[in-house]
């Protein structure tokens, strides 16, 4: 297996003075980030950019994870990407639960777990391909982002509406 780009060794951090920081940048893929309607596609990296600062009970880490994801837009279901930004403050300790904190095993302390926690948090529940995407026609299903349809002036035209009442009387 190729080693863990996220472990980081925290030796000096534990023997350095209160306050001492250690910050680190670590980025590597990370298998398996998906939620139903977006995903992190296969070998895009995830960074994390952390300070890393001794406290008490551990180590306190403090900084951003960034990648970015694709998925299926919402409204056109056409193709839908952007970037995750996600601010972390995450305390490592001995002993975790890894359940509220991270461990901390011995003088090491792995990024990755952190990582993919705020990822998955960050990827959009209902992704957009933009902001203001039209959608799709709700009658014909046309791509109103590529143009309107005929559905729209049928529907206001006086015309057609005095035909489809017609129709529902017989
Ligand atoms: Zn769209
Ligand atoms: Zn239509």
């Amino acid at each position: 297996m190729a080693p863990n780009p996220f472990l980081v060794s925290v030796t000096a951090l534990k023997r350095g003075p209160g306050g001492t920081v250690q910050s680190e940048r670590r980025c590597g893929v990370l298998a398996g980030l998906a939620v139903t309607s977006a995903h992190v596609p296969d070998g895009i990296e995830v960074c994390v950019d952390v300070d890393l600062e001794s406290v008490h009970g551990g180590i306190m880490a403090h900084g951003t994870v960034t990648t970015t994801w694709e998925g299926e837009c919402r409204r056109c279901l056409g193709p839908a990407a952007g970037t995750v930004h996600a601010e972390v403050r995450e305390l490592f300790e001995p002993g975790s639960d890894a359940d509220e904190t991270y461990p901390l095993m011995g003088e090491q302390l792995d990024l990755a777990p952190l990582a993919r926690d705020a990822v998955l948090l960050e990827l959009p529940q209902a992704p957009l391909c933009a902001e203001a995407c039209q959608g799709l026609c709700p009658t014909c299903g046309a791509n109103l982002n590529e143009g309107g349809c005929s559905c729209r002036a049928q529907a206001t035209d006086p015309r057609w509406a005095a035909l489809d009442a017609l129709r529902h009387e017989t």
